[in-house]
């Protein structure tokens, strides 16, 4: 591959920025670097027609003076533009010395750019200027392509624009087309157009419809690959791993379902554990993911299919994200199988080395049935006499890699149910998760009311403190949670500080208890079981307690700050309220400066307690690149140009695709099929090393 700073126009100064600024390395890397959007150039205006409400214009006129006012860093260049109907000013406040010495007055230029108004004149600052005919590129007349730079890009010229002239370097210096990365067959059966036609034209459209069809070519293969490629995995490992299997379903789950269950479940629940049943008899390795909205009783589920595994002989374990949700883990499952005699243990990173010890003994020597813990879990060190099922739960916290340490825990690879926080939209399951089988809980159970969720600002913190001890008066508690953001920790936490006096001043009558991230585990739980054991009213902490935490008496979320909270989070903390018979309440408190997205996060949890809506909601606001989960997956992949938000329906698509090639000829070995092999091979050595666990 051709190194960048071999292209003309380049060289090493601007080769060193564009790796440094964009990743770009290698011609490939620039034929990569998609614009973000276009002008049309087509279209000129006269003088005349010009307001300042346009986006951009483009005039042909005549430059016919200049002026120069105020001096130093106040220094102005007006230049007087004038055509047939009128006359308007361009403004320089830099590069003042260049554009006096370069732009003849008399002479006709292409003016472009932004249109504004000062002192009732219309003027563009800064504009960008071509002298018809000379330009090389030949921008104007058609549409022009931007690019994303940087600061520090713009300072040293290295504009969109620039940038444009280097793509036109760069299919200058092309010997011949680039070479079609899908099979004949393949892009006529979809209707693509070219891989050099598509390359060429996303950079230098001729129109509107060239656009779309280079856009479409391009966000198509990007997808069809990636499903392609997990796809063949998923079908990879259905193949060559068995699984242990399940027989029979035992006196631990009969035991338990019919004398230990408090309630009964949910059809949703019954219907999920029916699914992970017949995997689990079917004598490959089951890979399911469990979505199911904040409440929906995940953990029974879990719990239920863990009793099949000890009651097939084997061990079973479960993977939590925090020290809390472990721990809380640890003693509800403990409490609810008291009856059946299991040995059950819990294992974080700030176990007694000595409890450890013993823990390690146990879990070799099969003595244990089931161990509940963090990351903990899957270090080398902790190793099982026969590991037949896995639960992780809440995934967002784990990717791909840890998923992969926890296969090679036993020889027959154990069965694996990984359980979401929170629903995750279509178009993400089938990507960051697509290679897992998924059984959803679409039910709460009976009894809940929804969530009253408000939104309030500052001016009322009076109201809402009087309505909270309301609250606490009929026999309530309350969470308060502050936002913590990596870039002014100590900052947050002096807010939280801040706001634990402030709770306490404001409810002398109440009992505060206060849990972050920087107390030492025991605090933590020490904090966390006395809100348990309703010993404190009030709960101030920082997102610890986002994810899972259960505690039914809890009826109030309030959360400060709110517009800086991302739009699952929000949805996940409420989910810690609305957990018992009670009516439940999430109160938003927010500042008035409010953007216009904060704005939609904060109106779609006021309007709807639905996860999977809330999810789909979250993924538009989300910009390309900006996917929570496809950077943590581990699966390697960034989107060049598709957008999961946007692109549901080309996904969906190309997974359809992608599955049948697969079915067909699952090692891809024919000889039409030969380029996506090839290509597979090529992903491969760029990502993340999937073989490894498959
Ligand atoms: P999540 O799906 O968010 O992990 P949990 O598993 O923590 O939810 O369950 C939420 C609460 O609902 C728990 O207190 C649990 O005991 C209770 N629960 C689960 N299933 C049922 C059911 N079928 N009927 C009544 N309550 C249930
Ligand atoms: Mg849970």
């Amino acid at each position: 591959m051709q190194e960048i700073k071999f292209l003309p126009g380049v060289g090493p100064k601007r080769a060193e920025l564009l790796n440094k600024e964009l990743g770009i390395f290698t011609f490939h890397d620039l034929l990569y670097y998609f614009p973000y959007k276009y002008v049309d150039r087509t279209k000129f205006y006269t003088i005349s027609e010009i307001t300042e409400n346009l986006a951009f214009v483009q005039v042909i006129g005549k430059i016919s003076s200049f002026e120069m006012t105020g001096v130093g860093a106040k220094a102005r260049l007006t230049a007087i533009l004038t055509d047939s109907t009128g006359s308007m000013d361009l403004i320089w406040f830099k590069g003042i010395k260049w554009v006096k010495e370069n732009l003849k007055p008399g002479t006709l230029f292409i003016v472009f750019g932004k249109p504004s108004i000062f002192n009732g004149r219309i003027n563009i600052v800064h504009p960008e200027l071509d002298i018809p005919d000379v330009s090389k590129v030949t921008i104007t007349g058609s549409i022009q392509a931007f690019y994303n730079t940087s600061e520090k890009m713009k300072k040293n010229y290295l504009t969109s624009k620039a940038l444009l002239k280097l793509q036109s370097n760069l299919f200058a210096s092309l010997k011949g087309t680039i070479v079609e990365t899908l099979p004949e067959w393949f892009v006529e059966k979809i209707k693509l157009i070219s891989l050099h036609n598509a390359l060429y034209s996303i950079h230098f459209p001729k129109d509107n419809d060239q656009i779309r069809k280079a856009q479409y070519r391009l966000k198509f293969e990007e997808l069809f690959f990636i499903q392609l490629k997990i796809l063949s995995l998923k079908s990879n490992r259905e193949r060559k791993f068995k699984g242990h299997v399940y027989s029979k379903i035992g006196e631990y789950f009969n035991t338990f379902y019919y004398k230990c269950l408090p309630f009964e479940m949910t059809e949703a629940q019954k219907k999920v554990i029916r699914e992970i049943r017949r995997d689990m008899g079917s004598g490959h390795q089951m890979n399911r993911l469990l979505q199911g909205d904040v409440g929906s009783g995940k953990t029974l589920v879990a719990l239920m299919c863990m009793l099949i595994a000890i009651d097939n002989r084997t061990q079973t374990c479960l993977m939590a994200p925090t020290e809390i949700l472990a721990f809380q883990h640890y003693q509800t499952i403990s409490e609810m199988l008291s009856p059946l005699n299991l040995s059950i243990k819990l294992l974080t990173g700030s176990t007694p080395v000595k409890a450890r010890r013993v823990i390690h003994k146990e879990l070799e020597e099969g003595a244990l049935n089931i161990l509940i813990g963090t990351h903990a879990l899957i270090e080398d060190k902790v190793i099982f006499n026969n590991l037949g099922f896995v639960v992780i739960d809440e995934q967002h916290r784990f990717g791909v890699a840890q998923r992969a340490k926890l296969w090679q825990k036993n020889t027959i690879p154990p069965h694996i149910l990984v359980m979401t926080a929170t629903p995750i939209p279509r178009t993400l399951a089938m990507t960051v998760y697509g290679d897992l089988d998924v059984s959803i809980i679409d039910e709460l159970p009976p009894g809940r009311k929804p969530i009253k969720t408000i939104h309030f600002h500052d001016n009322k913190r009076k109201q809402v403190y009087d309505f909270i001890r309301e609250e606490i008066k009929k026999g309530r508690q309350v969470y308060i949670v502050y936002p913590l953001i990596e870039e002014s920790e100590s900052l947050d936490y002096k807010n939280l500080q801040d706001g634990y006096e402030v709770t306490s001043k404001v409810f002398p009558e109440c009992k505060v208890s206060m849990v972050h991230g920087r107390m030492k585990p025991d605090e933590k739980d020490q904090e966390m079981r006395r809100f348990k054991n309703k010993e404190s009213h009030i709960l101030v902490s920082t997102t610890v307690i986002e994810v899972g935490v259960d505690i039914p008496n809890a009826s109030v979320m309030m959360i400060e700050s709110a517009e800086r909270f991302g739009l699952s989070q929000l949805h996940q903390l409420r989910g810690r309220v609305g957990r018992g018979a009670d009516q439940s309440y999430c109160i938003l408190m927010s500042s008035y400066k409010l953007s216009s997205d904060s704005t939609i996060r904060l109106q779609t949890m006021v309007r709807t307690n639905d996860g999977f809506e809330i999810s789909e909601t979250d993924l538009k606001l989300r910009g390309p690149g900006d996917m929570e989960g496809t950077q943590q997956s581990g699966l390697g992949f960034d989107l060049k140009i598709a957008q999961l938000g946007k692109d549901g329906e080309i996904l969906s698509y190309a997974r359809r695709v992608a599955s049948d090639i697969i079915e067909n000829d699952p090692e891809l070995a024919s000889e039409n099929n030969f380029l996506f092999k090839q290509q597979l091979i090529r992903m491969k050595k760029s990502v993340f090393n999937w073989e490894n666990i498959s």
